[in-house]
């Protein structure tokens, strides 16, 4: 008895192997005597339609997002289930809201929902300094230390020859028309300084040297954000980069004149 069901065992498992790669000779002989079949391939056959074909799709959705993997997805999609409808409704009327009224600044290429930013629109800024960055979340990085006031311009990415990103791909030559006309830049006030505030890294420097060049004789200032050591970091846990930026980057004392 106890043999037979040892026996049984074995020969469901190796018929489950073999269905899962593909059916040799022996296997019509195996499930002749093991159980019936649902109980070794329901497993297999179940995988692909286990959910009702609405929350495969949703999972799928959200898998397609940045950074979410496929359990991320299914925790997410399972949130949504167990929600509210209020809660669930409000997502995806955020998600068609943003898709329908934010569009690109017309100037600064910022994200708004108008024809231009509010940073574009707003007449007390220092129209005649413009600040560099890759993304509009580098911007609102900016702003929020509150210690700029100039306008920006948004390049949409930075140049990367290995992903074939191209000057033409960015912003670059509104740019260079926002510098050259000043009736492209908001109240007709010429650009005086262009700020280069791209990301410190390869390609981030890559596109900055792209810029210096592209802006040489423009009559235009171009200066880049200062590097090197964070402010609350210590010496001995700085690398050897930030360093080396931080004593090419060093700046005079300022000391009181009765000194
Ligand atoms: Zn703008």
């Amino acid at each position: 008895m106890s043999n037979g069901r040892g026996i049984a065992t074995t020969t469901e498992s190796q018929r489950a192997a073999s269905l899962a790669t593909s059916g040799d000779a022996e296997t019509p002989r195996a499930s002749r005597t093991s159980p019936p079949a649902h109980v070794a391939s329901a497993p297999v056959a179940k995988r692909a339609s286990a959910y009702p074909s609405a929350v495969d799709r949703l999972i799928a959705e959200l898998a397609k997002l940045p950074g979410i993997g496929r359990r991320s997805a299914e925790r997410l999609a399972f949130y949504l289930l167990k929600s509210d409808e209020a809660t669930a409704m409000a997502l995806a009327k955020a998600v068609e809201d943003v898709k329908r009224t934010v569009r690109h600044c017309g100037v600064c290429w910022s994200l708004c929902d108008g024809a231009l930013c509010g940073i574009c629109a707003d007449p007390t800024r220092q129209r005649e300094i413009v600040l560099v960055v890759e993304q509009p979340k580098d911007l609102l990085a900016l702003e929020q230390t509150g210690m700029y006031k100039g306008l920006y311009h948004v390049l949409m990415g930075r140049l990367s020859p290995l992903e074939g990103i191209g000057a033409d791909v960015l912003t670059i030559a509104s740019l260079l028309e926002r510098v050259a006309d000043s009736s492209k830049n908001p109240g007709g006030v010429p650009i005086k300084e262009v700020v280069l505030g791209l990301n410190p890294t390869l390609e981030g420097d890559g596109t900055a040297l792209h810029l210096g060049e592209a802006l040489r004789g423009k009559r235009v200032a171009v200066t880049r954000l200062a590097r090197g050591l964070p402010s609350g970091s210590q010496l001995e846990y700085a690398n050897k980069a930030v360093l080396a930026d931080a004593i090419v980057g060093r700046r005079r004392v300022e000391q009181s004149e009765d000194v």
